[in-house]
């Protein structure tokens, strides 16, 4: 039986070691705001400043981003895709941590927009010779950059830069905190293709408690009324999931007590990548168990409802978290998911750049 709680998320992995699973109190006081570093309200005026998270944002502001993602869409399935909605912008994606698609997707929704776009990526930066974060990006700025696109192994570090410049900052995943592009290309995903999220059960399954995708996801899913249903080992589930704000909205966050459990009546199936290089010792089972008890087969998937979507942000384990064929069944969503983050990132570019900067 699924233990209910009111939407919830984490905003921050929890310290290596705790147990996890064990039976745990919902949580009902409120947390004061100011006391997590990520939460910050001033750092997200409503579309136009900063996008470090969905937390903030609301439902209809993420309504508008992904109307906006439609008109986009539209602009992308030109036979000349460039638009000079940006022209004479400039955005700079600064990247600390290994990324194919998050980057070239963002690359290329900026050019669409006719801005210009700068790729950074640490192993070719100065940070190589020392240069702490806060003198990278202040150099960057000096340079006039309107966008920031930051990936930082570190939760928190794309909060810190945000305080520091004046360009807008997008949060394209920091550490095991946040990656609020790829909820919001999930829920453009699940929108287009089920007509709705709202009242939908979506499944995510595997990894969460290192996982920025699936943080994200909680809280947007959540705020537009979805039912999430989380599964995973019990050392890879977060051993607290702690009250949120009343804006969080009206869809429930679920723990399945069984695979089975999870993806029964699912709407669509979100798997989650093992993400090795954050794991802490102890928390994987071996591979051969976590495929056997926690990976998504055919079997499995009929369980879910006819049709189900089968999701995966990317880059998949493949034989591992997902097999091969239900990988690259007709089911699956993947590459629609990769396609629909161009759009996505050119929303929410485009509100960053054009609306909240004007003038600078
Ligand atoms: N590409 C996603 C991220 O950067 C998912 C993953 O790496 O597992 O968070």
């Amino acid at each position: 039986m699924a233990r209910t709680r009111n939407a919830v998320a984490t905003r921050e992995a929890p310290p290596a070691g705790r147990a996890a699973g064990r039976a745990r109190k919902t949580p009902t006081a409120k947390r004061p705001e100011g006391i997590s570093p990520f939460t910050q309200p001033e750092l997200w005026n409503g579309p136009g400043r900063h996008l470090l998270d969905l937390d903030h944002v609301s439902p209809q502001e993420i309504t508008e981003i992904l109307r906006s993602a439609d008109g986009m869409k539209e602009v992308l399935s030109r036979r000349v895709r460039k638009t000079p909605a940006l022209r004479g912008k400039t955005i700079v994606t600064l990247f600390f941590e290994a990324s194919t698609r998050t980057r070239v997707s963002f690359e290329q929704a900026g050019k669409v927009l006719g801005a210009d776009v700068i790729n950074v990526t640490a192993s070719t930066s100065s940070v190589t010779k020392g240069e702490s974060l806060l003198n990278t990006v202040r150099t960057l700025e000096s340079m006039h950059v309107d966008v920031l696109v930051m990936r930082h192994p570190h939760s928190g570090a794309p909060y810190f830069v945000a305080r520091h410049v004046d360009a807008a900052v997008v949060n394209a995943g920091d550490g095991t905190h946040a990656h609020p592009t790829q909820a919001l290309l999930d829920l453009y995903t699940i929108e287009s293709r089920l007509g709705g999220v709202a009242g939908k059960k979506i499944a995510i399954i595997g990894d969460v408690l290192y996982s920025r995708v699936a943080r994200s996801n909680i809280w947007g899913l959540s705020k537009m009324g979805a039912n999430v249903t989380l599964y995973g080992p019990p050392t890879l589930m977060p051993p607290d999931l702690p009250d949120l704000n009343p804006a969080t909205g009206p869809g429930a966050v679920v723990h399945a007590a069984s695979m089975d459990e999870a993806v029964d009546g699912a709407d669509a199936v979100m798997m989650l990548r093992i993400q090795r290089e954050r794991q802490a010792a102890g928390h994987l089972p071996s591979m051969r168990e976590y495929s056997q008890v926690y990976g998504l087969n055919a079997k499995r998937l009929a369980l879910a409802r006819p049709g189900a979507l089968v999701m995966h942000p990317g880059p998949m384990n493949e034989g591992i978290e997902i097999s091969p064929d239900v990988a690259h069944g007709a089911q699956a969503v993947i590459e629609e998911q990769v396609a629909n983050g161009v759009a996505v990132r050119m929303a929410v570019l485009y509100m960053l750049a054009a609306r909240g900067n004007s003038g600078r």
